[in-house]
């Protein structure tokens, strides 16, 4: 991973801000710029007045030996107190004059902030959104690489949890063959709660598995991802147990069209928004629009879900505007996203299908390899 070049990029973007410090408070966000993968750490950014970035990640007595070990470009601090403290102190020490300094509006609590205030009295503290998931989107080829790594190995565990699927079987049975088969195979864990919802309960689009047992015929939804280096995966199959009916089978190959358009209309320069039509087009003209009550999909990397997201066009909403999640994003090359439209009828059923593909100039790679014909069980 490079991290020295995710450092000089979000440098670039802090001296855009009008910004010479900042504390990056978000794991993930810190994990992207420097390395390090403990669970308490913050990487503050300080420009010297030559116009050289200083780098330091404060952590405690917990973390000071794996920081020194995987931080790049940054020294590691030991924080006696709240790393966030004894951050805003070090970028104070080296400030010529009260300034302000950028902090991560979404990763920061009022508390902490009302405490940084305190400590540190002449820092002026400035909100900032998404400026480190908006690099984190465009994805680099370290990153490309890892997240395929992911892809495929949850995609060999789904081929190997063909066979426990059985009618009498509980959901939640499976889901933990899923997730035994993923830790198995390599994972350092799952993404997100497995989900596995058959029969009726395959409606909830997003019914975590439960101790109900796999009918003898009906649809079974799974959707379940992996987490290797760091870096996640997403992917859901809907089966069938028995042979479908002429009903499922409609509905089946309605959303496998709708995803199939939905990967289609993936290109750079493309609208998110547009992404979402192509797919939410093919449910409306096949008669199940109204069933597919979710957005068409999502960014995915470090976390499981990123911006861009690809919604329906709407007018942003004051919630929207605070985030990345701006209706009307443009998709470029390097993001990665998935493609997840689904059909849930209430008291009968669902289906969903959901591959990860990367963002090309002229298109998209699928990453998932998995087939998505109907399996009947
Ligand atoms: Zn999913
Ligand atoms: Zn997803």
């Amino acid at each position: 991973m490079n991290f020295r070049a995710r450092q000089e990029k979000f440098a670039k973007t802090l001296i855009d801000e009008r910004l010479n410090y900042f504390a990056v408070t978000h794991l993930p966000n810190v994990r992207y710029l420097c390395g390090f993968t403990g669970s308490a750490g913050v990487l503050a950014f300080s420009r010297q007045q030559t116009g050289r970035w200083k780098l330091a990640l404060f952590t405690d007595g917990r973390y000071t030996q794996q920081a020194r070990e995987q931080s790049v470009g940054a020294k590691v601090v030991t924080a006696k107190g709240p790393a966030v403290i004894a951050a805003a102190e070090w970028m104070f020490s080296s400030a010529r004059k009260p300034t302000a300094v950028g902090f991560e509006a979404e990763h920061l609590s009022v508390a902490a902030s009302r405490a940084l205030s305190r400590a540190v009295s002449k820092l002026r503290l400035k909100p900032t959104s998404s400026l480190i998931e908006n690099i984190r989107m465009i994805k680099d080829v370290d990153e490309v690489a890892q997240i395929r790594a992911a892809v495929n190995l949850a995609s060999s565990v789904f081929d190997a949890v063909l066979g426990d699927i059985k009618p009498g079987v509980p959901e939640n049975r499976i889901a933990a063959e899923i997730e035994y088969l993923s830790r198995r195979m390599g994972a350092e864990g799952m993404s997100f709660d497995t989900l596995v919802a058959a029969g009726k309960r395959s409606a909830l689009p997003h019914g975590v598995a439960s101790s109900n047992p796999l009918p003898a015929s009906g649809f079974v939804i799974l959707d379940f991802g992996v987490i290797l280096a760091g870096y996640c995966s997403d992917m859901t199959r809907t089966v069938h147990i028995g042979q479908p009916d002429e009903a499922s089978r409609k509905m089946y190959a309605a959303v496998l069209k709708a995803q199939l358009a939905g990967i289609e209309a993936v290109a750079a320069g493309v609208k998110t928004e547009e992404v979402d039509s192509a797919a939410r087009k093919v449910l409306h003209k096949s008669g199940f629009g109204r069933y597919f009550t979710h957005s068409t999909g999502h960014g995915v990397g470090l976390e499981i879900h990123e911006p861009p997201g690809l919604r329906k066009a709407a007018v942003p909403t004051n919630a929207a505007k605070k985030t990345a999640r701006k209706p009307g994003q443009v998709l470029e090359a390097g993001m990665v996203i998935t493609i997840e439209p689904g059909v849930y009828i209430p008291g009968v059923g669902g289906v969903r299908i959901e591959d990860m593909v990367l963002v090309t100039e002229h298109g998209c790679d699928i990453l998932t390899p998995t087939k998505k014909e109907l399996i009947a069980i």
